[in-house]
Formats: structure tokens, C-alpha cells, sequence
């Protein structure tokens, strides 16, 4: 069901504890994930141009500074789109 591994374990035995839609900046879903050794982590997926890109978030631990990468990220995958 999952396809996003642990950031602690590397396991994909994980489950969605909740889903939230965000419309910023782009319509996208927000997972909070629990993994079977404890770690949580929250997922971030957007569909661009009919394809899935998900990418990882963990908001409790990562700096600032990742998460600022990811937005960059995120805005370049959108420029390289035309969106
Ligand atoms: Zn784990």
C-alpha cells in the first residue's frame, strides 16, 4: 500500500494515520505516516501534469533548511511544467 520507506528504518511497514488536502502552492496531500518501529513522518503528494510525485517531509524533525530545499524543489518541478 505504501510506497514511502521509513527515514529511521527503511521500512515500508508503515500506515497513514491521517490525510489532509492543502491547496498551497499547489493542490497537494499531506499523510502523517506511523512506521512500525515508532518513527513518524509526513509525506507530501501533488499531482503535476497526471503524474504523482511524492516526496517526503518530516516536519517534527527536519530543519528549516529542508524544508525551504523542498519548496525550491517543489517551484522548480512547477516552472519545468508550465504551471
Ligand atoms: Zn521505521
Amino acid at each position: 500500500m505504501s510506497s514511502i520507506a521509513c527515514p529511521k528504518c527503511g521500512s515500508y511497514q508503515n500506515s497513514v494515520m491521517d490525510s489532509r488536502s492543502n491547496p498551497d502552492p499547489v493542490p497537494n496531500i499531506r499523510r502523517r505516516r506511523k512506521c512500525q518501529c515508532g518513527q513518524r513522518f509526513t509525506t507530501k503528494e501533488v499531482v503535476v501534469d497526471g503524474m504523482e510525485r511524492r516526496q517526503m517531509l518530516d516536519l517534527s524533525d527536519l530543519p528549516l533548511a529542508t524544508r525551504a530545499a523542498f519548496r525550491q524543489l517543489h517551484a522548480a518541478a512547477l516552472r519545468r511544467d508550465g504551471v
